[in-house]
């Protein structure tokens, strides 16, 4: 009896832990294309592939992590951390700018492979011990990474701290529910440099906000994001894709170390400014479809 009950039990275990990831197929090439890791400034590397930015942040407690790419991502990032002179080890702390597959697809991995803490905007916590299933649009593919428990949830405008590094959170809702962009402060020489990490408020759904019945806010949130957003003051900024910041235009491969690159704030008014457009025609077609 007893040993049947402990089969049972192992059995149990076994089927509820084999959840199937099914990371979505044909992605742009660029996602997983590799590219080589750089400084952008003082403290601040781009460590992610050719479009899905990762950034890690380097004190002297150990690294920041944010954003994971796809799942196929991870050698990539490992070997850019090691590239750049840093141990992929010396990771102690993970974050996300939002619980998308295509940003989460390594990081169940990496939290398991340092121990790093994972602090995430705490609206996005479900999405993220789902594997994206709960996901108002991209739950439709089921479990698109593999579940990660977080183990610090955070609110708009609290703090992560490491080091002499403190990154704000910056609550920006919409594209999913904890989405979030981050502030941080960074030296190089006598230099202060203020940098935007901005998760750009963009849209991917087709039917009408209030059809979204899994995520009733959806449009009250994108309208708080893009005031919030427009606000912010900073001297550099960088985003969770490549393309959105126009890395690769600003950028070219074996460029040498130059903050000025990312200096570019007209270009970011210019970005959101699209966005909203967007969005707002969007909430007039609403208004007037049936
Ligand atoms: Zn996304």
């Amino acid at each position: 009896m007893k040993r049947i009950f402990f089969l049972l039990l192992i059995t149990a275990t076994f089927l509820s832990n084999a959840q199937t990831v099914t990371e979505p197929k044909n992605n742009p090439a660029e996602w997983s294309q590799s590219y080589e890791p750089f400084k952008i400034v003082g403290n601040l590397y781009y460590v992610g592939t050719y479009d899905l930015a990762s950034y890690l942040i380097v004190t002297n407690k150990g690294n920041i992590l944010i954003n994971t790419g796809l799942k196929d991502s991870l050698p990539i990032i490992k070997n850019n951390i090691k590239k750049l002179g840093f141990n992929y080890d010396d990771i102690k702390i993970l974050s996300l700018t939002q619980a998308h597959f295509d940003h989460m697809g390594a990081m169940a991995e990496i939290k398991k492979e340092t121990g790093a803490k994972l602090y995430v905007d705490e609206k996005d916590a479900a999405e993220l011990e789902s594997g994206g299933k709960s996901d108002y649009e991209l739950g439709k593919y089921g479990i698109t990474f593999q579940p990660v428990k977080p183990d610090f949830l955070l609110k708009n405008n609290d703090k992560i701290k490491l080091g002499s590094t403190v990154l704000t959170l910056l609550h920006h809702p919409g594209h999913t529910k904890g989405s979030c962009s981050f502030m941080l402060e960074t030296k190089e020489g006598n230099k202060n440099y203020k940098v935007l990490i901005a998760n750009l408020p963009s849209i991917i759904i087709d039917k009408k906000f209030s059809e979204v019945k899994t995520y009733q806010n959806i449009q009250k949130d994108y309208a708080y994001t893009f005031s919030a957003i427009k606000k912010l003051n900073f001297d550099l900024w960088v985003a969770s894709h490549a393309s959105q910041f126009d890395l690769h235009k600003k950028r070219k491969a074996g460029a040498s170390y130059d903050p000025k690159l990312f200096m570019d704030k007209e270009n970011y008014f210019k970005k959101l400014k699209d966005l909203e457009k967007d969005y707002l025609e969007k909430v007039k077609e609403d208004s007037v479809k049936k």
